[in-house]
């Protein structure tokens, strides 16, 4: 299954991606995470993205097009993948569209979570996450179950990323609103587009995307066109 978690920062995507993996053993490609991990590695990439993604900008489409191409072709992405955070542009999505096709690929759904713009503000602003797995936290929706200890692998360090300011905020809402948006109507045009209600509590938003997929599994999904 090849799927696209389409929404603005703090809709729930990476969140949501994690309980798909774990439920179809298919892998999450986050191109935040990736591009995270060039910075901290202080690479090439990593140097020419610093600014852009602590000032809530967009990374240049050549980097992240060569970025993912490179890791659809892994061993582990055979099975199918998530895709979380790309495309961002249409000419992100118009070059992988091009790169499934190039490897006889297609993508199965594009699930966009819908989310009101105060709660994305305050999701962002309490989000947190565990420095040894990643698993993802919040200070009001989502503490761990033992106060400072993770659920998914017993840690106790604790990471706030550094993009996720009330300054930053709108600069990358702002970027999701002009840049990002417009390829909505490229995946409705193709039948492929699956609105889901993202402010709901997150078990209720991960069983209104597994309906969404028993649906589309059934032949009777609608998307929207
Ligand atoms: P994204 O990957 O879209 O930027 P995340 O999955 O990291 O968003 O979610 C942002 C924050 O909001 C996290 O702290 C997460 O725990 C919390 N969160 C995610 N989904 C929900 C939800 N449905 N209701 C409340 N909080 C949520
Ligand atoms: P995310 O973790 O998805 O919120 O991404 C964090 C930041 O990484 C974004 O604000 C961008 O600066 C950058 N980024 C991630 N994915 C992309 C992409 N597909 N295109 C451009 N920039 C990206």
């Amino acid at each position: 299954m090849r799927l696209i978690l389409l929404g603005p920062p703090g809709a729930g995507k990476g969140t949501q991606a994690k309980r798909l993996e774990t439920q179809f053993g298919i892998v999450q490609i986050s191109t935040g995470d990736m591009l995270r991990a060039e910075v901290a590695a202080g690479s090439a990439v990593g140097q020419e993205a610093r600014a852009v993604m602590e000032a809530g900008g967009l990374v240049s489409d050549d980097i992240l097009i060569r970025m993912l191409g490179s890791r659809i072709d892994r061993p582990d992405c055979a099975r199918g993948f998530i895709l979380d955070g790309f495309p961002r542009t249409v000419p992100q999505a118009e070059a992988l569209d091009r790169l499934l096709e190039g490897r006889g690929m297609r993508l199965d759904a594009v699930i966009e979570l819908r989310v009101d713009v105060p709660a994305l503000v305050e999701r962002i602003a309490g989000r947190f996450t565990c420095a040894t797995c990643g698993a993802g936290y919040h200070d009001t929706f989502k503490r761990p179950r033992t106060e400072g200890t993770c659920d998914v692998c017993g840690g106790h360090r604790f990471v706030r990323r550094a993009d996720d300011s009330r300054a930053t905020v709108e600069a990358r809402l702002d970027a999701y609103q002009q840049q990002t948006a417009p390829i909505l109507p490229h995946y409705a045009a193709h039948g492929l587009l699956h609105p889901v209600d993202g402010m709901a509590a997150i078990d209720t938003v991960t069983a209104e995307i597994m309906a969404v997929l028993a649906r589309l599994e059934a032949g009777q999904a609608a998307p929207i066109r």
